[in-house]
């Protein structure tokens, strides 16, 4: 089965979350299983040209795409994903790539994808590679299944295409006004009060991938249901009901090649579930690292994440003197919205032996913490899948959650009552979205680490558990095949 894998992050290349985990990871995992792939990201500023050896594709040339009007030179250089054989090709348009984000507010980012995803298409057109799915991620790569159905459709070579959208996150839209529609040339007539490609007054690419799509899915069973309700739906559930037998959700899986604590190449300690001492002299290393002191007896929680709202840091703040006044350290990675990192770098700097705070992007430090806490923070309001969590268990990290979407899927939650010759506790999960129940929840955590035997059965738990990709890469086979057959 030919796929052509489309996504705007990818690792190692460019990665603001997850998604690039997932572009990077589940590619390899197809061809493993005989999908002959080829993904596509844009060719953003930031890509080192001479260090992931990339290649002009002379073959392709350089083509012109219509944007808003205006015509835009577009060119693709190729290279294979780090330690396979699956191709990468990278869409370069300087005039809308060559910036300093991936994501902007420019005024034009509604024509950057836009541009992105003709690129593709035409990149196709270009090679004569007729893929049997198109698999879009996100909606930056939203408008793909309507250009496929109705402005390529005179082209015989996607006759038999079919289209896959995942959506890794309902809350990010691609919202803009109605102009995107000319930007994009989309027939005025999809365009009306509550039509395939309209939301709230303007044009949603998100909603058009909805609409447009063979097939859908998001990436958890519990985020699947989710988003089909008001609450959790962000606008979007009525669409999503629409589609609701067409949709599906499938688990994240682990690249063990990047994520595993016998070999991870950022940890200065490599351990595993036969030999923890490592575990051990990373938490030391890393605390070393904040000026901080280690004492065996007090609990590291760890942190990675983007500081928005969506992961629970509001709930965070309310709940924080009681969470401060538990004999606990804290190490906390991330960045995003400033009252998030201002609060972060208030508490760094009034407990300094408590807590250390990094308000950045640094991968190498998102793998100390992994494998340097005993716990792992992740107190969202809602998380689609959420890979920190399932990185936490693979590292004995106990994950201490609230129970949402994909967080709920795969934290299962201690039972402190009947605790011997129990299997299945990897970690602590709370319900309700409140300061409060946060800081049970936390404190629950806390209380079992003082007991030791309970402790080790706990993480043991978690190692245990296999969330690699193989299990969902072969789901995501079963997906496009159903894509292909409604195709037909
Ligand atoms: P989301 O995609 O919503 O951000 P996920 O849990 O699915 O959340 O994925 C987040 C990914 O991004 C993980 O691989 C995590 O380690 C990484 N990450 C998030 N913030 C940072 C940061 N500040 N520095 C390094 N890695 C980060």
């Amino acid at each position: 089965m030919k796929i052509a894998f489309v996504s705007t992050e990818c690792v190692p290349y460019a990665k603001t979350g997850g998604l690039a985990d997932v572009a990077g990871s589940l590619p390899v995992e197809l061809q493993n299983l005989g999908c002959e792939v080829k993904v596509f990201i844009p060719k953003y500023f930031l890509i080192d040209e001479m260090k992931h050896e990339l290649h002009y594709n002379w073959d392709i040339g350089e083509m012109p795409i219509r944007i808003n009007g205006q015509i835009r030179s577009v060119h693709v250089h190729q290279s294979k994903l780090p330690g396979s054989n699956v191709e990468i090709d990278f869409i370069d348009c300087p005039y809308y790539f060559h910036r300093n984000r991936i994501y902007t507010d420019d005024p034009d980012e509604d024509e950057r994808f836009i541009l992105f995803s003709k690129g593709v298409i035409e990149t196709l057109q270009r090679i004569q590679w007729a893929p049997d799915v198109i698999h879009c991620n996100d909606w930056q790569s939203g408008l793909i299944p309507l250009f496929i159905k109705d402005n390529y459709n005179w082209d015989k070579l996607f006759d038999k295409t079919a289209t896959v959208f995942t959506i890794h996150n309902i809350g990010y839209q691609g919202r803009f006004s109605k102009s995107a529609l000319l930007s994009a040339e989309i027939r005025g007539d999809l365009f009306y009060p509550g039509g395939p490609v309209e939301f709230e007054g303007g044009i949603s690419f998100m909603k058009t991938g909805i609409v447009f799509s063979d097939i859908l899915n998001t990436v958890s069973n519990t985020y699947a249901h989710e988003i089909l309700t008001p609450e959790l739906g962000a606008g979007l559930h009525i669409a999503l009901q629409q589609r609701k037998d067409d949709l599906y959700g499938i688990l994240n899986g682990v690249d063990h090649r990047i994520w595993n604590p016998e070999t991870d190449k950022h940890l200065p300690f490599k351990y595993s579930q036969g030999d923890m001492s490592g575990k051990i002299k990373n938490k030391n290393f890393l605390l070393e690292r904040f000026g901080m002191s280690f004492d065996e007896k007090i609990p590291l929680i760890g942190i990675v994440s983007r500081m928005v709202l969506q992961k629970g840091f509001d709930i965070f703040a309310d709940a924080l003197g009681d969470l401060m006044r538990l004999s606990a350290q804290w190490i906390i990675l991330g960045n995003g919205e400033d009252k998030y990192e201002h609060m972060f770098r208030m508490i760094s700097q009034k407990l300094p032996h408590k807590t250390g705070v990094y308000l950045g992007y640094n991968n190498e430090l998102s793998h100390l913490i992994e494998a340097g806490a005993d716990m792992f923070l992740m107190p969202s309001r809602y998380e689609p899948c959420g890979l920190n969590q399932i990185y936490s268990l693979k590292y004995g990290t106990v994950p201490i959650v609230r129970k949402t979407g994909g967080l709920a899927d795969t934290v299962h939650d201690w039972d402190e009552l009947h605790h011997y010759g129990l299997d299945t506790g990897t970690g602590f999960s709370f319900n309700d979205y409140s300061g409060y129940a946060l800081y049970k929840g936390v404190e629950r955590a806390v209380n079992c680490f003082h007991v030791k035997d309970v402790w080790k059965k706990i993480q043991k738990n978690g190692m245990r558990r296999d969330y690699s990709w193989k299990n969902s890469a072969e789901k995501y086979m079963e997906l496009y095949k159903m894509a292909k057959e409604k195709r037909r």
